[in-house]
C-alpha cells in the first residue's frame, strides 16, 4: 500500500504539472436500460455503413490506414460543399478540437469559452498547458461576445447549438467575435444537423474560423471516432500537422465514407424524427410543470431542483439521463438525448415519479 503510494506520488512529481489536477473524464457509464446520457444517435447504425463493417476485408485490418484518411476527406468535402484541402479529420472530433487548440495556443495562452458548454473544453486546454478562461451566456443564452473578447485570448471557442443548452450563437454574435479577435474562432458544431439552417459567415471574415463536426450524433457512428473540421486550407493544414498521421482507422474510414455518400436518406429521416420527437418531448416537459430550454440540438436541458437526486432516480428506474447541477446561468437541470418515442415515454414516466418523490 505504502508502495503504491510512493510510486504514485513519484510518477506525479515526474508528470507535466499541468496535468496534475487533471482526473479522467468518468460520467456514469454503467450500464442502463435507456441510456439518455450521450447524445448519440438512438435510432442505430446507417444501413450500409453497418454491412461495410460486416464484409470488411482481412487486409483493412492487418495494413495501416491510409495516412491522413483522404478518401474521407474527399466524401466529406462534397457534403460540406468545399475542397478536399479544407478538410482535416481526427479520431472523433474531441481529437480536432484538442489538435487545433496545440496548432494555434502557445502553452500559457488563453482559450475563453461559453459557460456553460461542452465540458471537455477546459481539459483538453489544461492537457495542452492552456488557460481556459470561461465566460457566461448571456440570458438569452446567446454567447457575450464583448466578454469573449476582453479576454484577450488566443483561441474562441463557441459551441453552437450549445452543449448542453441546446441553443444556437446569434450570427451577429459570432461575426462580432470574428471582426473583433486577433485569434482563432474555433465553432463547434457537433449538432449542426439537427438545427438544418447553415451559419452564414461573409468571405473576409472566414481567414480566422475553423468548424468542427463529427459523425458521432446525427451519422450514428460514435464508436468509430470521427470528427473533423473544416477551414481555410492554411488552418487546416496546420490541424493536420498537430493531429498527426494514421488517426483515422481503416474500419471506420470505409464505414464513414459508405454513410456519407449513400446512408444519407437515413441520416436525413432519423434526423427529422428526433426534431419532431424533442418538439414533442419538450410539450410533455411543459404539462409536468417544467420550463425546458428551446433546443436545436438532439438533447432537451430542463432545468429541476435537484439534479442529482432526479437523475440518480431515474437511474435505479433503468434510465439514464444526464445530471448538471448548479450549471452556471441555468442552475440545477438534466440534460435529456431525444431518441424513439417509445423510449421518450418510458424516461417521461420514469421522470414523473422522480419528481413526485422530491
Ligand atoms: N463537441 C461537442 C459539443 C460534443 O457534445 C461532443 C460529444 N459529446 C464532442 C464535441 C465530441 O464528439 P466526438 O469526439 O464523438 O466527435
Amino acid at each position: 500500500m505504502r508502495t503504491a503510494r510512493t510510486a504514485q506520488s513519484s510518477a506525479l512529481e515526474l508528470a507535466r504539472e499541468a496535468y496534475r489536477g487533471i482526473s479522467l473524464y468518468a460520467p456514469d457509464r454503467s450500464p442502463c436500460a435507456i441510456d439518455l446520457s450521450d447524445n448519440t444517435n438512438l435510432f442505430g447504425v446507417p444501413p450500409v455503413a453497418m454491412s461495410r463493417l460486416q464484409r470488411a476485408k482481412a487486409s483493412t485490418i492487418s495494413r495501416y490506414p491510409s495516412l491522413y484518411a483522404g478518401g474521407l476527406k474527399s466524401a466529406l468535402a462534397a457534403y460540406r460543399g468545399v475542397d478536399v484541402s479544407e478538410v482535416v479529420t481526427g479520431c472523433g472530433s474531441d481529437d480536432v478540437l484538442d489538435s487545433s487548440m496545440r496548432a494555434f495556443a502557445e502553452p500559457g495562452d488563453v482559450i475563453a469559452h461559453s459557460e456553460p458548454s461542452f465540458a471537455m473544453i477546459p481539459i483538453f486546454a489544461r492537457m495542452n498547458g492552456l488557460r481556459a478562461v470561461g465566460v457566461p451566456l448571456l440570458p438569452s443564452y446567446d454567447i457575450d461576445a464583448e466578454a469573449l473578447l476582453a479576454t484577450g485570448a488566443r483561441i474562441i471557442y463557441v459551441c453552437s447549438p450549445n452543449n448542453p443548452t441546446g441553443t444556437l450563437a446569434s450570427t451577429s454574435a459570432i461575426r462580432r467575435v470574428l471582426s473583433g479577435s486577433p485569434g482563432l474562432m474555433i465553432l463547434d458544431e457537433a449538432y449542426a444537423e439537427f438545427h438544418g439552417s447553415p451559419l452564414v459567415i461573409d468571405a473576409e471574415l472566414r481567414g480566422r474560423l475553423l468548424v468542427v463536426r463529427t459523425l458521432s450524433k446525427a451519422f450514428g457512428l460514435a464508436g468509430l471516432r470521427i470528427g473533423y473540421a473544416t477551414g481555410p486550407a492554411a488552418l487546416i493544414a496546420e490541424v493536420e500537422k498537430s493531429r498527426g498521421p494514421y488517426k483515422v482507422n481503416a474500419l471506420a474510414e470505409q464505414a464513414a465514407v459508405a454513410a456519407l455518400t449513400e446512408d444519407r436518406e437515413w441520416v436525413d429521416r432519423h434526423v427529422a424524427v428526433a426534431v419532431s420527437n424533442r418538439e414533442r418531448f419538450a410539450d410533455a416537459l411543459r404539462k409536468l410543470g417544467l420550463a425546458p430550454i428551446a433546443s436545436t440540438a438532439n438533447f432537451v436541458l430542463v432545468p429541476v431542483p435537484d439534479a442529482q437526486q432526479i437523475g440518480a432516480s431515474m437511474r435505479r428506474a433503468g434510465i439514464a439521463v444526464r445530471p448538471m447541477p448548479a450549471l452556471p446561468v441555468v442552475g440545477d437541470a438534466l440534460r435529456i438525448s431525444i431518441g424513439p418515442w417509445p423510449m421518450m415515454e418510458t424516461a417521461l414516466a420514469a421522470l414523473r415519479v422522480s419528481l413526485a418523490c422530491e
